[in-house]
């Protein structure tokens, strides 16, 4: 399943440890301007695919391509690419600022340009007036936003998610749901968002691709992925709530 139009483009991807599939046989297509959910159960290949995507990892067969241009060699700082996941994982004795522009100080950029990129996404992300604090003294949803942001604060094409929001209590989930998706349509950037949460992966995207066992079971518009779900195992995993 191909498509000239597309953004990235992954094609007939397999990654083997031994004798054993992470990722088995897995095509997709992503469009410039979707949040599209990778959803399935734990030990599937979701962070799989996403390390090859961001070029952490490499396939055993099959190709990435971005922008038409294969990037399956192409080294992880060369793809234009930001990441998110589970843990926060701030510095608790940097401030704000000083956290943001850390993405920013591994690849050398020049001062000036490292102040305009952290006061550009502290903008995007309400924190503006928080530059000066610390982690500590900081709520979740802001610390969750700082997470965000260091993602974000390179100007990536893309951004890559995996369970960003794993370890926070559902309320808080919710709100940071509607912010994340508010901020994939502001940047107009795509989102790859990695959840093992089926109402997570129906809030927030446009579409959703099911893996299991490494295998892609199915893709679809949200509401097409539970109402026709593709496979016997589509239903009964979209079916149970979490
Ligand atoms: P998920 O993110 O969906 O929970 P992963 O992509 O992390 O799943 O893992 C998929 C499968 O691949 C799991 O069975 C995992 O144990 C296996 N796996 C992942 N990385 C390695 C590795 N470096 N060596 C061997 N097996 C691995
Ligand atoms: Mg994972």
């Amino acid at each position: 399943m191909s498509n000239a139009s597309s953004y990235i483009r992954i094609d007939n991807v397999s990654r083997r440890y031994g004798a054993f599939k992470a990722l088995d046989d897995v095509s997709l297509d992503i469009s410039k301007e979707e949040f599209i959910a990778i959803l399935g159960p734990s030990g599937s290949g979701k962070s799989t695919l996403l390390r090859l995507i961001a070029g952490l990892d490499r396939p055993t067969e099959g190709r990435i391509h971005f922008e038409g241009k294969d990037v399956t060699e192409l080294a992880p700082h060369k793809r234009g690419i930001g990441m998110v996941f589970q843990e926060f994982l701030l510095f608790p004795h940097r401030t704000v600022r000083e956290n943001l522009a850390f993405p920013l100080r591994m690849r050398n950029e020049a001062k000036g340009e490292i102040e305009e990129r952290v006061e550009w996404v502290a903008g995007i992300l309400s924190l503006s007036t928080m530059l000066d604090r610390y982690p500590s003294q900081l709520s979740g949803g802001q610390q969750q936003r700082v997470a965000l942001g260091r993602g974000l604060v390179a100007r990536p094409t893309l951004l890559l998610l995996d369970e960003p929001l794993a370890n926070l209590d559902r309320e808080l989930r919710q709100e940071m749901e509607i912010e994340i998706r508010r901020y994939q349509k502001q940047l107009g950037i795509p989102f790859i968002y990695v959840t093992h949460n089926q109402e997570e992966a129906l809030s927030m995207s446009d579409r959703i691709a099911v893996i299991n066992n490494g295998r892609l079971e199915a893709l679809g518009e949200r509401q097409a992925i539970y109402d026709h779900p593709q496979t016997p195992f589509v239903a009964r995993f979209v079916g149970k709530s979490s």
